[in-house]
């Protein structure tokens, strides 16, 4: 046996044989003789195979976002341009998996030279280049393996087309050897409800075929175990999914203290199972791929379809975060030397103000048309005169209830003001992280930074929290922290009203407010201050929790 250590992404145990994600083919040298027909014929065979199986990820794809990837992958391979230079570089004396080759570095090398967005999405070409080849040359297709039976995945690290089609019945779990805990990885992983590990390098010298247990929670991977063990631990999972599937209803603590467990979605797709509302609803999706913006009409279909899904309940609408880690083509933004510092989020308004005023007006159209609880919120606000200046804009669309995210440290630190101009406030901890620790959050080497049991991140959402109960208005959370079932206890010790998560994770929340009183909340939040590191909040967190038990049981 062989104990590695990860970062725990995804909370929960896994355990069954590894499996690699399949190399992408080695190009062969050029056949001697090249038959022209054949290689044709051999294009276009290759094509319709690689964009059926894509259509065919792309429609059992579990994640609105990865279905999206995939089928603006279908639309780049079926490009007819493709098949019309794939010929003349035949012509010119190449095999099909070299004129397919040479054809998408061409492609690439414009992707490259447009730089922003489009520079982007090389990576997809080459993600393409790589399956039209393995179909040529009859392999499998690179990515995601199917050896007919559950197993854990293993990769260095994951691109949105290889986790787009992952089956949580057949992958059992995942772990990878690059990454961090908000990349696209960990909450995929997290939607999907796959216990990972992420950060874990041994992992890739683990044999394909390796009896192997993981802890989504600890990081802790075992290499070499017993076949006994594998099913102790998946039936303990088992009974675990099974046992949470049963838990209903709002968000309490142990004396009834309501903290409402709300979904983050990116479109009416995400949402499964009963939920009390959306806490984050990324418009994002919307956007993406295009050269022009969404209609007024367009976006109100797509707004209607999430609203009618909810009647009667909260939606909280952000509208669009766009720039830094999510470009649009069509905001044809500057190159900046530090995007995430730059026009991104409510930021886009102050260049292009109509995208927001036609998201706002939209939004107006598609809430009068159900009875859904629509709110509104801005991305990336940074002061009080932002949040008022947003807020005034909201009232004049006729939305009532308008707030605003705290990503900024800037506006943590002056909450109490920002909400004398906004409604409510919901704390974004993946980008407050980011910026307060000044930190790239795509950063697998800073993740002990972003980790949101970092004591300055907690004292910024103490700061929030009393900002809102001092003003009697709701203070949610929809980064990743709030999907922690005991960072959720610090939150709500602290006065969050909302916790914010991926649907699948709200189980496992529900279950760990309903333990403890809103009393042992505010003495656990006391604890995780009061602490000088992570780890040290961590322990001092466990420690209240243990006592409390404890003091449960003896009674
Ligand atoms: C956040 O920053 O915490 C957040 C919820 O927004 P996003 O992850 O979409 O940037
Ligand atoms: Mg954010």
């Amino acid at each position: 046996m062989r104990e590695l250590r990860g970062i725990g992404a995804s909370p929960g145990g896994a355990a069954g044989p590894v499996y690699r994600l399949a190399p992408p083919p080695a190009l062969p040298p050029l056949a001697e003789t090249v038959d022209p027909e054949a290689e044709r014929t051999a294009v276009r065979a290759a094509v319709l195979a690689v964009a059926a199986d894509l259509t065919r990820r792309a429609d059992i794809a579990l994640e609105a976002t990865a279905a999206e990837v995939l089928r603006a992958q279908v639309m780049m391979v079926q490009d007819e341009t493709l098949i019309d230079a794939a010929d003349i570089a035949i012509d010119g004396g190449a095999d099909a998996p070299h004129a397919i080759t040479d054809v998408l570095a061409e492609h690439r090398a414009v992707f490259e030279a447009a730089g922003g967005y489009l520079a982007e999405r090389v990576s997809d070409l080459d993600d393409l280049r790589d399956r039209l080849v393995a179909a040529c040359l009859g392999q499998p297709m690179p990515g995601v393996p199917d050896p007919g039976h559950p197993y854990l995945l293993v990769a260095r690290d994951l691109a949105p087309a290889d986790t787009a089609g992952l089956q949580p019945a057949l992958v059992l779990g995942l772990v990878t050897a690059e990454g961090g805990p908000t990349s696209h990885t960990a909450i995929l992983a997290r939607t999907l409800g796959i216990p990972a590990v992420v950060r874990c390098p041994g992992i890739l010298d683990v044999a394909d075929g390796t009896l192997t247990s993981l802890d989504g929670v600890s990081g802790v991977v075992v290499a070499g175990v017993s076949t006994e063990a594998v099913d102790t631990v998946n039936a303990d999972r088992l009974a675990e999914i099974e046992r949470r599937a049963r838990s209903q209803g709002p968000g309490r603590t142990a004396d009834g203290h309501p903290v409402a467990l709300l979904a983050n979605i990116g479109s009416a797709r995400d949402l499964t199972g009963e939920v009390e509302g959306v806490g984050l609803f990324r418009t994002e999706l919307l956007y993406l791929d295009r050269s022009d913006p969404p209609s007024h009409e367009e976006q109100v279909v797509a707004y209607r379809d999430v609203f009618a899904a909810l009647p009667g309940r909260k939606i909280v609408v952000r509208t669009l975060d766009a720039g830094a880690d999510k470009p649009l083509p069509f905001l044809r933004l500057a190159d900046e030397p530090n995007p995430a510092l730059g026009i991104r989020g409510l930021r886009v308004a102050r260049q292009t103000p109509t995208v927001l005023t036609t998201q706002l007006a939209a939004i107006a159209a598609a809430a009068v048309a159900t009875d859904a609880d629509v709110w509104v919120m801005a991305p990336m606000v940074a002061t009080a005169a932002e949040a008022a200046a947003f807020t005034e804009s909201c009232r004049e669309h006729g939305l009532p209830t308008a707030g605003v995210m705290i990503e900024v440290p800037a506006a943590a630190l002056r909450a109490s003001q920002v909400l004398r101009h906004a409604d409510f406030l919901s704390v974004g901890t993946n980008d407050l992280s980011q910026y307060t620790f000044a930190a790239d959050r795509m950063c697998g080497d800073l993740a002990d930074l972003l980790d949101p049991w970092q004591p300055a991140l907690i004292a910024l959402l103490a700061s929030c929290a009393a900002a809102g109960v001092e003003a009697g208005k709701p203070v949610g959370v929809c980064g990743e922290s709030a999907a922690d079932p005991q960072f959720a206890l610090v939150l709500a010790g602290l006065g969050i009203t909302s916790l914010s998560m991926a649907p699948r994770s709200i189980p496992a929340v529900r279950e760990s407010l309903a333990a403890h009183t809103l009393d042992e909340c505010r003495q656990i939040a006391d604890a995780a201050l009061a602490a000088s590191s992570p780890q040290a909040a961590r322990a001092a967190v466990d420690g209240v929790v243990g006592r409390q038990m404890k003091i449960t049981v003896s009674h």
